[in-house]
C-alpha cells in the first residue's frame, strides 16, 4: 500500500528545479554563443601554446554541464508528466513506493533507493 503523495508540493519543487536549471542552460547558451574561432586566435596570436588547451578544456567542461543539465531537465519533465499520469513516486523498475525522503531530495528521480542501489552496482 502506498500513503496518497501530495503531487501539488512535489509540483512546484519540480517547477522551481525546472525554471533553475532551464536559467542554467540559457547562461551555458550564451557563454558558449561566442564563436571559438575567436577565441583560439586570440591566444593563438599571443603566443602560449599551453592555453590553447585550456581554452578547449574549459569548453569541454562548459558542454558537459550542459548536457548534464539537458538531461536533468528532460529528467524534471518526466517526473512532472508521471504527476500529470498518476505514477509519480512508484518506481519504475520494482512498481513499490518511494521513499518521501528520497523524494523530497530528488523529486524527479524514477527509481527506489534498492532498485537505484542495484542499477549502480551493475
Ligand atoms: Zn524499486
Amino acid at each position: 500500500m502506498s500513503a496518497a503523495i501530495d503531487t501539488e508540493h512535489y509540483r512546484k519543487r519540480l517547477l522551481d528545479e525546472r525554471e533553475r536549471v532551464q536559467e542554467a542552460i540559457d547562461y551555458l547558451h550564451e557563454e558558449n554563443s561566442g564563436s571559438l574561432e575567436d577565441e583560439t586566435q586570440e591566444i593563438q596570436s599571443d603566443n602560449h601554446p599551453g592555453d590553447m588547451a585550456t581554452a578547449t578544456l574549459d569548453r569541454e567542461i562548459d558542454y558537459t554541464l550542459e548536457e548534464n543539465s539537458e538531461r536533468l531537465l528532460s529528467a524534471i519533465d518526466g517526473a512532472l508528466e508521471r504527476i500529470e499520469d498518476g505514477t509519480f513516486g512508484t518506481c519504475r523498475t520494482c512498481g513499490r513506493a518511494i521513499d518521501p525522503a528520497r523524494l523530497e531530495a530528488l523529486p524527479y528521480t524514477t527509481q527506489c533507493i534498492d532498485c537505484k542501489r542495484k542499477e549502480e552496482r551493475g
